[in-house]
């Protein structure tokens, strides 16, 4: 089929990899281990060039970050997909109640069929390969919508990926929101959405259409709570970094911080402080990300620009524009008690601009984030063990790190997904292996089974209860 009708493209290789589903079913555990083995090769042979195409895409993007969470992170996730295949693939013997025996009870785990990936630019290697692995570690054929706003990683990712697996096995669909919802309305057997909660409303809508089951990865403002007993430089060190990085267009971000009532000015002072020492001179550090494109920078202009005009105080690190070379660049910003109904702290900021608000104890806190929609991710800070747990006892997110930020998300064996308005379901590790398997509930009964005896005619054979 042409490029120049990809909706039809779209409809062929669906088509030809679910014929190829059929006919294979159960991919051999050994070319599923090939499959990963592959996707490692690629990604390690051409990890300079993914970051140049997600620099071109930024306009700039640190190559350290760029390396440690896209190239790194894939290969780490489908390394460990692989060491551990042969372990989650088993099928798991369940035990067999006295009423049933003799017979044996187990779950056959077995590949979904066709699954669809799309997307995010945030991340656009990480967020389109790690759930590759995962599927293609349970035996799918899989399908990958990339995000319109990273074209020249999407092109490198279709030309990449089709120089390793047939299209009816890993085929790349670029294209823009039209692309995306004719993508979401096909009846895979899996949809796996990684992207805003707005849209992930309307790509659950199109998986009920079909009842395919979706995974949604959404976003959300994620808070980190720094309690009283911990240092309120040690706390500004490690949101800084979790806030800058990639400059805050991190879905796990810390998107807000709480900090003992009274403590706002010196945490948000110490926390500017940090991110000079780790990103100084912002306009010419090529370990600085800029912001994806002019709207997005024009909308954080205007979140800060409202909740200055509002009251509140704006401290931004030094930036000399003209120094930057990149219209893009979006220094690192804080904002001392926003009002809360600003758009500042009603919606995901996803940039380089911390809110710092203050509480009254963790009591406080906890009812302040419990009264918004349940995070993707909690950061809480204490020297206690028992306060930090007792804080995670009182709230809810999709996941949560203690002490410091995003780190919960490199541990293979974590699920990582969202809760409520940041998403459904999960993936990583096992969990990822899961997702796009179906468990196939198998009884086995002898030839001559007791339960023939239940058959009717009943007579008094039940009376008992
Ligand atoms: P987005 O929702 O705008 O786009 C994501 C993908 O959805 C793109 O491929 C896009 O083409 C597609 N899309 C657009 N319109 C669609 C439609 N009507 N139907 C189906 N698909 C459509 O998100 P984004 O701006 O690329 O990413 C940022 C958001 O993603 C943030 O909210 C962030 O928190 C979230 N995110 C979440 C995770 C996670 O793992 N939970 C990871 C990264 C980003």
């Amino acid at each position: 089929m042409s490029d120049a009708d990809p909706m039809a493209r779209l409809n062929t290789v669906f088509a030809g990899q679910k014929a190829a589903f059929e006919a294979e079913r159960h991919r051999p555990i050994t070319e599923r281990k090939s499959d990963l083995k592959k996707l490692e090769a690629m990604v390690k042979a051409r990890a300079d060039d993914f970051a140049k195409a997600i620099d071109a895409d930024f306009g700039r993007r640190s190559k350290a970050e760029t390396a440690v969470a896209e190239a790194g992170f894939v290969i780490a996730t489908a390394k460990h997909a692989r060491k551990h295949l042969d372990l989650w693939a088993a099928a798991k013997r369940k035990p067999v109640p006295p009423t049933m025996a003799p017979g044996k009870a187990y779950v056959r785990r077995e590949p979904k069929g066709v699954a669809g990936i799309v997307s995010p630019w945030n991340y656009a290697m990480q967020l389109a390969l790690a759930p590759l692995a995962a599927a293609l570690a349970a035996g799918c054929r899989v399908m990958i919508k990339p995000s319109e706003f990273t074209p020249n990683t999407a092109e490198l990712l279709r030309e990449s990926l089709s120089k390793l697996y047939a299209e009816d096995h890993v085929a790349v669909i670029e294209g823009g929101p039209d692309m995306a919802k004719a993508f979401c309305s096909l009846p895979f057997d899996h949809l796996f959405y990684t992207g805003s909660t707005p849209v992930g409303r309307m790509v659950a809508q199109a998986a009920a259409a079909n009842l395919t089951p979706v995974t949604l990865e959404l976003g959300g403002k994620s808070p980190a709570v720094i309690a009283s007993d911990f240092s309120l430089d040690e706390a500004a060190k490690t949101i800084a970094w979790g806030k800058f990085f990639n400059a805050g267009q991190t879905c796990v971000a810390p998107d807000y911080a709480l900090a003992p009532k009274g403590g706002q000015q010196a945490f948000a002072q110490a926390v500017l402080r940090e991110a000079d020492a780790m990103w100084p001179d912002v306009a010419g550090n090529g370990d600085y990300t800029a912001i994806i494109s002019e709207k997005h920078h024009a909308r954080l202009t205007a979140l800060v620009d409202q909740a200055r005009a509002a009251g509140a105080q704006v401290m931004q690190a030094e930036f000399d524009a003209a120094k930057a070379g990149n219209t893009r660049v979006f220094p690192p910003t804080v904002v001392v008690d926003p009002p809360l109904d600003s758009a500042l702290m009603r919606e995901e900021i996803f940039g380089p601009v911390l809110p710092v608000l203050g509480h009254d104890g963790l009591k406080d806190a906890a009812r302040f984030v419990n009264e918004r929609d349940r995070p993707l991710a909690l950061y809480v800070y204490s020297k206690s063990k028992q306060t930090a747990r007792k804080f995670l006892a009182s709230t809810l997110s999709g996941g949560a790190a203690v002490n410091v930020p995003m780190l919960h998300l490199s541990v293979e064996d974590l699920p990582f997904g969202g809760v409520g308005a940041s998403g459904q379901g999960a993936y990583h590790g096992e969990t990822g292996f899961l997702t796009f398997t179906h468990e196939r509930a198998v009884f086995e009964a002898p030839v001559w089974h007791p339960s023939r005896l239940i058959f009717p005619p009943y007579g008094k054979m039940f009376e008992f209860f």
